[in-house]
């Protein structure tokens, strides 16, 4: 799995400092994607290692947000869980439409699922297909996307 770039985000992950990581090789190809540069492999394989250096550099880190790596979602997993255990929250946004039958939710705190559809606009679009969720420790998943049609996050 290749990360492309990564940047510090305060509203991917609502009331969360996180490190926003764009994995590459997308496999969606929404129409009107506006990161188109994340269709090709490039980057750097994302590591623990590699993970462990951004968390020293920025330890005023919360979250660590997984943007992408919907081909090898296990691997996601496997790296939310290393997040977790090392003391921050983890986030996993796909461009599934629903979310993997065998996927363990267990390993993140939030999930956002679905693909860019252009019409229906974006997270902060309240006519989005997308979804935010909140993962509960019972597994359940609770619906916050309404938080991004706010400007705050009360
Ligand atoms: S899932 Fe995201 S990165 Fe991939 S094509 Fe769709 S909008 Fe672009």
């Amino acid at each position: 799995m290749l990360v492309a770039d990564y940047d510090i985000v305060f509203q991917e992950v609502p009331n969360e400092t996180s490190l926003a990581l764009n994995i590459s090789d997308c496999p969606h190809h929404c129409p009107g994607c506006h990161s188109m540069y994340l269709w090709q492999p490039v980057g750097d394989v994302l590591t623990e290692e590699w993970l462990q250096q951004k968390l020293a550099r920025y330890p005023y880190l919360t979250c660590v947000s997984i943007q992408g790596g919907d081909r090898d979602y296990h691997e996601v997993e496997r790296l939310a869980r290393w997040i977790k255990q090392h003391g921050l929250k983890s986030c996993w946004y796909t461009g599934f439409a629903r979310l993997p039958e065998d996927l363990q939710y267990g390993c993140f705190d939030f999930i956002k699922v679905g693909p860019y559809i252009e019409h229906m606009g974006g997270l902060r679009s309240p006519s989005t297909n997308q979804r935010f969720y909140r993962v509960e420790q019972d597994g359940s998943l609770y619906d916050l996307t309404e938080l991004f049609w706010k400007n705050s996050y009360a």
